[in-house]
């Protein structure tokens, strides 16, 4: 066999590492594609510990900030670094993932390279550039630039169509965070070090990291739930704190008190997974945790006040809270007083995936790449 088709994925936060590793691993196996993964340096310090924990060295990684700047400033540092990233190692195709800052640079730059981008996790919308910002920004900028756009959901994929985008150019795939999710839960049910013992006490997990949260709508949450520990205390509220310091502040003045709040630092992936199987219920702004908990049969109150996985909405596995403090108290005591309605929720069906979405993605990237997908009648309009 001849030189492989060498596909750069790249990655700069925390989810999107999660979400492309099953991939990366997966096209390491492939017979014609050579992966090269390069790590944008968003979240640099962040994603030290993850890189031990999969065991994966990356190809190319970009030497970012250690502490927090502005987009601006990222995004000129990725303007200058990228292009010479990619140049170098002259990828056939490049793969971005969700709606980073990171991901539409990555897009901008392969598309002045003339390399085509492939976008993992793309349809994904609100339709307010203001929320979540600038991820919608983001996604939005990446779909136009795309070739190819592998959506979780036939949502994604009719938000794609009704922008215009040719059919034959959309995948619906199921999302690789569920993967990664499967795959983490099989490994840690085998290692005998890993007994996970029941919690001693419920207790709700908690995740806020969003931009347009930060200021008044984080400390409107957080006094929220400050005022929930205070009144429910036969339950623990456990948060690993993003070390964004907008929201390390704010985490550590407000909601830093009562005894049956705990905060940690950020959690190595597996053992988040382990507590967010063991949660009673998670409280999040985050859009990983939205997929994940429904997979693990855990109820989510989203603290936000739109949501870009309406699905789970749908299907009843998420509750859309706002971030106000009577949105959030009534979701809340519902679960807790409502035996009927909590069931309801963790028993939802999860709409993300089936942990299969790599596998699919590698099998289109095959015929992408070998020039197949146009010849494939059968493949050209379907969405599996
Ligand atoms: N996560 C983790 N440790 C933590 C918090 C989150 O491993 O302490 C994982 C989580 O399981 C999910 C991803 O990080 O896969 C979500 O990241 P985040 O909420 O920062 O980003 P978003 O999904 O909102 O883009």
């Amino acid at each position: 066999m001849g030189e492989k088709y060498r596909v750069m994925l790249c990655a700069g936060s925390r989810p999107e590492l999660i979400k492309l590793v099953p991939l990366y691993r997966l096209l390491h196996q492939n017979r014609i594609i050579r992966p090269v993964l390069c790590l944008t340096g968003q979240h640099q310090d962040l994603l030290q510990p993850f890189l031990a924990e999969f065991g994966i060295q990356p190809d190319v990684m970009l030497q970012g900030e250690t502490v927090h700047r502005s987009l601006e400033e990222l995004n000129r540092r990725l303007f200058r670094q990228l292009p010479h990233a990619i140049k170098r190692h002259a990828p056939h195709l490049v793969i971005v993932q969700g709606d980073t800052t990171s991901a539409l640079t990555a897009a901008v730059v392969a598309t002045r390279l003339s390399i085509p981008v492939a976008h993992v996790e793309a349809g994904l919308r609100t339709y307010d550039v203001n929320a979540p910002f600038p991820e919608e920004i983001n996604r939005q900028t990446i779909s136009t630039l795309a070739s190819w756009h592998f959506c979780p959901t036939e949502r994604n994929r009719q938000n794609l169509l009704n922008e215009g985008r040719h059919p034959a150019h959309l995948f619906v795939t199921g999302n690789t965070g569920i993967d990664m999710l499967l795959q983490t839960l099989g490994q840690r049910q085998k290692d005998p070090q890993n007994p996970d013992p029941a919690p001693p006490r419920p207790y709700f997990l908690i995740t806020l990291h969003r931009r347009e949260s930060h200021g008044y709508p984080l400390r409107r949450i957080l006094n929220a739930l400050r005022k929930f520990a205070e009144a429910w205390t036969d339950y623990d509220f456990i948060m690993p704190v993003h070390p964004n310091p907008a929201v390390k502040s704010a985490v550590h003045a407000l909601f830093q008190g009562p005894e049956n709040v705990r905060l940690l630092p950020p959690v190595a992936y597996g053992r988040f997974v382990g507590l967010m199987q063991k949660a009673f219920a998670i409280l999040t702004d985050s859009g990983g945790i939205q997929e994940e908990a429904p997979a693990l049969n855990v109820p989510v109150v989203v603290l936000r006040d739109k949501t870009e996985r309406q699905e789970g909405v749908q299907a009843g596995c998420l509750r859309l809270a706002g971030t106000g403090p009577n949105g959030i108290f009534t979701e809340l005591a519902l679960l807790i007083q409502n035996p009927d309605h909590y069931i309801r929720i963790s028993r939802a069906p999860n709409p993300y995936g089936d942990g299969r979405a790599s596998e699919r993605i590698g099998v289109h990237l095959n015929k992408i790449l070998t020039g197949q997908h146009f010849n494939d009648d059968k493949g050209l309009y379907n969405s599996e």
